[in-house]
């Protein structure tokens, strides 16, 4: 177990910056970020690069955005009417909603826009359409425990937290 393959658990600090070089995410500064390889919990663009990885490797990935939060399509943008929300939600640009898709399962929306009588949303992912600057450094690797791999994900660093 000394190189990241499918089904072991990689444990990873990261840090995510924009083509702008603006950092949007890390894991710096509080616990490395545990993941299963091959179980599609992280994007696929950065997955496949840090296979073959060990113990102390660190490496730059750039993703592409199809490889990452995808390209945003511009028919998952809508403006839609104020009043198809409920009268008491906060609705402002960054709110996030759960809206129905038309097989009825559940679809993540944000809002863009919000005037008194209308609203822009977008089902886009906030980072469609980001080239995704990751620099990752490989922390710990391990097996997964059982239930981790019926799962499908990692429960904490050790496999021993609890669920959320
Ligand atoms: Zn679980």
């Amino acid at each position: 177990m000394d190189a990241i393959v499918d089904g072991l658990v990689a444990i990873i600090h990261y840090t995510l910056k924009n083509d702008a070089g603006e950092v949007l995410d890390s894991s710096k500064g509080g616990d490395a970020l545990p993941y299963l390889h091959g179980a599609s919990n992280i994007v696929p663009g950065l997955e496949r690069e840090l296979v073959g990885l060990a113990i102390g490797d660190a490496k730059e990935v750039l993703v592409q955005p199809e490889d990452g939060y995808g390209v945003v399509n511009p028919d998952m943008i809508q403006e839609v009417p104020r009043s198809a929300f409920p009268e008491d939600a906060e609705v402002e640009p960054g709110s996030q909603f759960m809206m129905e898709g038309e097989g009825g399962q559940g679809i993540p929306v944000w809002v863009t826009q919000a005037t008194e009588s209308t609203v822009t949303i977008d089902g886009n992912h906030p980072l469609a359409g980001e080239k995704l600057h990751f620099s990752i450094k490989v922390e710990g690797l391990r097996a997964p425990t059982d239930e981790e791999k019926a799962h499908g994900h990692p429960h904490g660093l050790t496999g021993t937290e609890s669920h959320h």
